[in-house]
């Protein structure tokens, strides 16, 4: 069964811990200087197996690693807007939210004069207004929410919902929603943060768990974009660098199985899925074409 897979990793360099995590502790800050002796590691093993990446860098990152960041474009991988400074957009009223998406263009523009099409928002986070944001800066598809494990579909505008009312559906747009999911996240199984995450998990596991959800798409669901999303901080320790790699020569070797970026995947999937046509199509998230209240 046709099964294509991203790697995606998001290079978050210092701008996690400034961003997300609020700390100016320079060891933790130091953590993320880490990513950018990693990311040589990441092109070397894609550069051996053929295969393209997906990086998504916010501004902060661009900015000081211009080199790694046109290296990455060099080599032909695609680069996804990841915010400014791994900020949490629901933090920022509606100006500082569009002020952070052109800070983090300005940024991809200036280190590697690169426009991306995709967005993915830093931790995943959005505000209730990012989908209509992404739509005003023309981007063609988003890789943030959880609405499907790996099935594609047309983020929606305008949901309403609260613990009251029945969950209100807003209407779809042409923004493609490539999902994504903590289980198929590399930080939370292995990364270690006080207080907050404990990972440090042996890649047998995730490579088990990996493993299986490839297995389960490949063999029930047709046309999917298997998805992992990956952290140079993180996947560049030796011993989950290689995992990555038993894991690329072995879906490499299964029947119908390629390679693509978010962004080459997104554009094919649109082009076959018109939004129109995708509204009839039975997809669970279309039954809001018209905005309708769930029962
Ligand atoms: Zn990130």
């Amino acid at each position: 069964m046709p099964t294509r897979c991203a790697l995606t990793f998001d290079f978050d360099a210092m701008s996690v811990w400034l961003g997300s995590y609020k700390t100016r502790n320079p060891s933790m800050v130091s953590r993320g200087e880490f990513g950018a002796i990693a990311v040589p590691r990441i092109l070397d093993l894609l550069g051996k197996h053929r295969l393209p990446g997906t990086f998504c860098i916010p501004g902060h990152t661009a900015l000081a690693y211009p080199d790694i960041v046109k290296r990455i474009r060099d080599e032909g991988h695609e680069i996804v807007h990841h915010g400014w400074v791994h900020e949490n957009p629901a933090e920022f009223d509606e100006a500082g939210e569009r002020e952070n998406i052109e800070k983090g263009l300005e940024a991809l523009h200036k280190a590697a004069n690169v426009r991306p099409k995709g967005y993915r928002s830093p931790s995943w986070d959005f505000s209730e207004r990012t989908i209509k944001i992404l739509l005003d800066y023309g981007f063609s598809y988003d890789s943030s929410l959880m609405g499907s494990d790996f099935i594609p579909y047309y983020a929606r505008i305008d949901d309403r919902f609260d613990d009251k009312t029945p969950y209100h559906f807003g209407p779809n747009v042409d923004l493609v929603e490539l999902p994504v999911a903590w289980v198929m996240d590399d930080f939370p199984h292995f990364e270690f943060v006080d207080k907050d995450t404990y990972g440090l998990s042996a890649p047998s596991k995730v490579e088990e768990i990996w493993r299986d959800e490839f297995d389960y798409v490949h063999n029930n669901i047709p046309d999917a974009l298997f998805s992992i999303t990956m952290h140079p901080q993180v996947i560049g320790r030796g011993h989950r660098l290689m995992m990555l790699e038993r894991l690329i020569e072995d879906f490499s070797r299964r029947d119908g199985v390629t390679f693509s970026t978010m962004g080459a995947y997104a554009e094919r999937w649109r082009a076959e899925n018109p939004l129109a046509e995708w509204l009839t199509s039975g997809a669970p998230q279309a039954q809001s074409a018209c905005g309708r209240d769930a029962l």
